[in-house]
């Protein structure tokens, strides 16, 4: 039984929204308890004395005349060692440990801190007494998994001189440093809170400037993302969603995974709560859970906790990054989120927008977006963090003109479009090369050119262009037929399925495909475009385009993708490979036409 109740009690209840009165002082977004079970729920809406609360929990049972008592507080999360390896509701409560102390399903009302109060860390300082600090010093560090060094900063708004800070083993609750501010001497713990829907601040924004490398080719060198950009990728049943997503997980170069699962079909999130335990981290060998935060909410809890979750999820994303980490988000799905908001909306009465949407959905999906980037953060350090957004959509009927894709179109700047036919046709990953897109391809350029070669950017556009030709070519064949072309656009064709099948298809389970550097990434497609140049030559000399696909090396270059990169960049096996390439072409020239070679 709540204890205050202020006089506050619940109008009426419609599904996960309830409308309370006498709730006097409130304020939008505040915390408040509901009922006999104390069921959690947070103000969205506040009209002529009525407040309409969004409740995170079942509500059968909860009738009018019950009790609804304030908290002061506004959604907030927990933040401190403990939080890698957890898996967490919409509400970030903490399932594995609710599942273990009332069984599957959560008694409602359940409360368990995020995290643990018992378990001990071991702090280490990172300053000393008499120095000065400000909000975002780092003051020292804890072991929170073996891949996870978990910092331990002095929060916003707080600074001063540490007067106490010693190693020692402690409880997230118990204060590690004494800080004498102006407001006093202040104990600092390793616990922070910090409200879900406000961004944490910064010291100021940086333009993304380096890639979120991944391994996995048809991203990496035709659709790039950065370092604290934002990705949208659809998600048709079937098309290897999972398999992208475990990719990126497990390759991205980002040193904290937050993964936000927003129930599909009841058994999905499920699986991910089985699978994503057991990936591997390739590079360590350890669980990849290590360095890993779930945020899981099953088709079964209610739509309010749906909505949250991506927020709860942001805030601590942002969190890792503020420690001066690389943050990939990885949200499956936003459509599910949507859905959440629309119900709500409907709830309240709102003005519906577009298929029922309300008008803020552009707003609030802009809203999740914006908290993405690369930023100098706060503290003197000047250390710098990413927080990378990657968003799956899951359209009714695969259509992307629907309000959700929209909403996200119009603020991500990566597209990756994974597409059931080329799933069906086993072209893995299934990344439609026509319909995807990178607004970050100029920055990554810059990138490509400065760290790996001078021909990067011209590779890439020569390796697209080729790609839009073929799908223009086919078009013509289907309507005249193979004939009607000449040896120069069959060469074309040639370069482009050689793209396709010897660069672009990469196999996720096999050993060495599974991740390529950028600098073999670059060296496997340079030699296709070698071929390339080196057969237009002969092929303008009068060789046969025949003869050209008849070619030994051609087997070789297709197996370039399992040249591994155990002892480094392979830049001698593909000079060799190249150097064949030019001489095997160059030899189909007639008689006399062999000097000029091209590549
Ligand atoms: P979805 O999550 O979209 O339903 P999955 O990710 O489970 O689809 O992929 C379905 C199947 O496609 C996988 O079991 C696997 O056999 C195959 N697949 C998907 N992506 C790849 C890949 N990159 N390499 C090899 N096989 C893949």
């Amino acid at each position: 039984m709540p204890e205050e109740t202020n006089g506050a009690v619940v109008e009426k209840v419609s599904g996960p929204l309830v409308v309370a009165t006498g709730l006097t002082g409130s304020k939008m977004m505040e915390m408040v308890r509901v009922g006999e079970q104390g069921l959690f729920g947070e103000i969205i809406e506040i009209k002529a004395g009525r407040y309409f609360i969004q409740v995170y929990e079942e509500t059968d049972g909860v009738g009018p005349g019950a009790p609804v008592v304030p908290s002061g507080q506004p959604l907030s999360v927990e933040l401190g060692p403990g939080l890698i390896t957890s898996i967490y509701d919409g509400v970030q409560r903490p399932l594995e440990k609710l599942a273990a102390q009332f069984g599957d399903f959560i008694v409602r009302g359940a409360e368990q801190p995020a995290l643990d109060r018992e378990k001990q860390w071991a702090f280490e300082p990172a300053v000393k007494v008499g120095d000065t600090v400000s909000a975002g010093d780092v003051l020292g560090a804890v072991e929170e998994t073996p891949l996870v060094i978990h910092r331990i900063m002095v929060p916003p708004g707080m600074s001063g001189t540490v007067k106490a800070i010693e190693a020692k083993s402690a409880t997230v609750e118990e204060p590690v440093a004494t800080l004498t501010t102006d407001d006093g001497n202040v104990d600092v713990t390793m616990l922070q809170r910090w409200p879900v829907r406000r961004p944490r601040p910064v010291a100021r924004r940086q333009n993304p400037t380096n890639p979120l490398v991944t391994g996995q080719r048809i991203l990496d060198m035709l659709f790039p993302l950065v370092k604290g950009g934002t990705a949208c990728v659809p998600g048709p049943f079937g098309s290897g969603k999972t398999v992208v997503q475990h990719q990126l997980a497990k390759w991205a170069d980002a040193e904290i995974i937050v993964y936000v699962g927003c129930g599909e079909r009841g058994n999905e999130m499920t699986d991910v709560l089985l699978e994503f335990p057991h990936l591997k981290d390739p590079r360590s060998g350890r669980p990849l859970f290590e360095r890993t935060v779930l945020v899981a909410n099953t088709s079964n809890m209610p739509v309010a906790a749906r909505e949250a979750s991506i927020f709860t999820g942001i805030a601590m994303a942002e969190y890792f990054r503020d420690m001066g980490y690389d943050v990939a988000l990885m949200a499956d799905s936003t459509s599910r989120w949507a859905e959440a908001m629309r119900e709500i909306s409907g709830r309240l009465g709102e003005m519906p927008g577009e298929e029922g949407y309300p008008a803020y959905l552009t707003s609030r999906v802009a809203a999740f977006y914006e908290r993405s980037g690369r930023c100098v953060l706060l503290g003197g350090d000047e250390r710098e963090g990413s927080v990378s957004l990657i968003g799956a959509v899951s359209p009714p009927g695969g259509d992307l003109s629907e309000p959700v894709v929209q909403a996200t179109l119009r603020v991500v700047r990566v597209f990756w479009g994974l597409d059931d036919r080329l799933a069906s046709q086993r072209h893995f990953p299934a990344i439609n090369w026509l319909t995807s897109y990178s607004l970050y391809q100029s920055e990554v350029d810059a990138y490509g050119q400065r760290e790996i070669d001078e021909r990067w950017a011209a590779n890439r556009t020569e390796a697209l262009g080729l790609l839009t030709r073929e799908a223009e070519l086919e078009e013509i064949v289907r309507l005249v037929g193979q004939d009607a072309l000449g040896a120069n656009d069959r060469l074309t064709l040639q370069a482009a399925k050689m793209i396709r099948e010897d660069f672009l298809h990469q196999n996720a389970f096999h050993e060495i495909d599974t991740y390529t550097s950028l600098q073999k990434q670059f060296l496997m497609l340079d030699v296709i475009l070698a071929f390339y140049r080196q057969a237009q030559t002969v092929l303008e000399a009068g060789a046969s385009f025949d003869a050209l696909t008849e070619l030994s090396v051609l087997e070789r270059i297709a197996r370039a993708k399992y040249i591994t990169e155990e002892d480094g960049v392979p830049t001698e096996a593909f000079e060799k490979l190249k150097a064949e390439v030019v001489e095997q072409v160059t030899g189909l020239a007639p008689a006399g036409a062999k000097e000029g070679s091209a590549a």
